[in-house]
């Protein structure tokens, strides 16, 4: 697979995700993500992505200013 905006090569990484939604910070830690090497994009598999909408919500509801979690404890 290549990068969808400059067609550079994509490696597999992990990434700190970060969400801002109205004021709230969320951190997810060590996501398993494609980043480009060329324009620095990150990518996330389907089942990655519906994981971390699920994460978000649940973070959400606990009205925290910040949260930090680590992927990893999310899915297990
Ligand atoms: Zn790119």
């Amino acid at each position: 697979m290549d990068c969808i905006v400059c067609k550079g090569e994509l490696i597999k990484k992990e990434i700190n995700h970060i969400v801002d939604i109205e004021g709230q910070i969320i951190i997810i830690k060590n996501v398993p993500a494609e980043v480009c090497k060329q324009c620095g994009e990150s990518f996330f598999e389907n089942q990655v992505a519906l994981r971390l909408e699920q994460i978000v919500e649940e973070i959400r509801s606990n009205k925290a200013e910040i949260t930090i979690v680590n992927y990893y404890d999310k899915v297990a």
